[in-house]
């Protein structure tokens, strides 16, 4: 058990968030048990972090492990970029040890970034996936993983065949189906440019007969859409998908930034979700993402780092941006808390569980330092979401179970 006297900032819903100063948190094993104020008459044992925020922990809802060392690296074009840094750095994890490594740095630094929940894309081989189930197993993350899945326009060394590329995420999923909640798998066709309609046609199957869940990418960058094009003459990018069974409501769709009011309405049926990546799109001029549109339609909007075209895996600095990538629409400061915590959790219906810091859900939490200028009050939300760098982590915790501390 533990119990920590400290300052909350809770979601509620999209549009509202409680300030709840000088209260007192208990978890014991995996579950909160209580959220009150602090009382120095039953608190007196309580370990002081009273100049700290505490905050459910940040979901990513779109990241890719693989290309963790290659964050940052300039290529204003998502096709030409693809093909200099990450095709060459995904290959890399062609070599157990590297693969190894890479996830081993990339899980230390999701938990110092005070992320607790991420949707994960690992490279096109199964043993760089197992890989990650079994770090993230062993260092107690919770997440969705998925192996890309690539059997068309790709470099020969990361190119699957449509049975092998099938057959080892069928797998896949089948050893990590039972593993309770904290881990899940996801297939991950990553986009409609590097798999032949033949493997999204039987991924498309299997996902909808066996209630799986599903990434990809979709009309992210124009020069991306033209190509798409020219492969499924006369259907839009979204169409494909729908053809092909790859839309449901366990489906996430990463980007969605250049569509028309039909194919934002055949998500919106289909009850799929989009995961906007406002730093990669910012990144590699991918254009605005049409959020009001979107969201008015009724489809769910999540937020993602896409690392490593987003520069960090810092969910705050992702909330910031999408506010900044919109031009005239203006997301407050409430709404992009709830984005990268509970609205992330409805999305991948892990919300009863996790998402907020309520009494019975999960111990799934991030603690912050404060700058000595701190606002003790309900701006306090306004000065984390847009100066995050102000507010360091320094502890993260996932069901009740410390990840990450400063100094350890
Ligand atoms: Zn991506």
């Amino acid at each position: 058990m533990r119990k920590i006297r400290t300052n909350v900032i809770n979601p509620i819903d999209q549009d509202r968030a409680e300030f709840l100063p000088d209260h007192v948190l208990i978890w014991s094993s995996d579950r909160i048990t209580a959220l009150r104020p602090f009382d120095p008459r039953l608190d007196a044992d309580a370990e002081d972090k009273h100049e700290s925020l505490c905050l459910p922990g940040f979901i990513d809802l779109h990241v890719h492990l693989s290309q963790y060392r290659v964050r940052g690296l300039w290529e204003p074009d998502l096709l030409r970029w693809l093909d200099k840094f990450i095709f060459p750095e995904e290959a890399r994890s062609h070599r157990p040890e590297y693969a190894k490594e890479v996830t081993r740095d990339f899980f230390h630094a999701l938990f110092k970034a005070g992320t607790t929940t991420s949707v994960i894309y690992t490279a096109a081989y199964q043993h760089a996936c197992e890989t990650a189930f079994e770090a993230a197993r062993q260092l107690g993350a919770r997440a969705l993983i998925g192996m890309t899945m690539m059997d068309a326009n790709c470099p020969a060394d990361l190119r699957q065949s449509a049975d092998s590329a099938l057959g080892e995420s069928i797998r896949l999923f089948e050893t990590h189906c039972n593993s309770k909640h904290m881990l899940k798998y996801i297939f991950t066709p990553r986009f409609a440019l590097s798999c032949s309609p033949e493997l999204m046609r039987k991924t498309g199957d299997f996902i909808r007969a066996n209630n799986a869940w599903l990434q990809t990418h979709l009309s992210e960058n124009p020069e991306e859409i033209n190509e798409v094009q020219k492969l499924f003459p006369g259907k839009t990018y979204t169409e494909v998908y729908a053809e092909l069974g790859l839309l449901s409501e366990r489906t996430i769709l990463a980007h969605a930034v250049h569509l028309s009011e039909y194919e934002i309405g055949l998500i919106a049926t289909s009850g799929s979700s989009v995961a906007h990546c406002p730093d990669s799109n910012f990144f590699l001029k991918s254009g605005e993402f049409p959020y009001r549109d979107i969201a008015d339609k009724g489809v769910k909007i999540g937020i993602g780092s896409d690392l490593a075209a987003g520069s960090t895996l810092n969910m705050l600095h992702h909330a910031k941006m999408a506010n900044y990538r919109q031009s005239t629409y203006p997301l407050s400061p409430e709404r992009l808390l709830w984005h990268i915590t509970l609205g992330n959790a409805r999305i991948l219906q892990l919300d009863e569980r996790i998402g907020s810091l309520d009494t019975g859900k999960d111990a799934d939490l991030v603690f912050l330092n404060t700058p000595k200028d701190t606002l003790w009050n309900r701006d306090i939300l306004s000065r984390l979401i847009f100066c995050p760098e102000e507010f360091p982590v320094v502890e993260t915790v996932i069901a009740g179970k410390t990840v990450f501390s400063v100094g350890s």
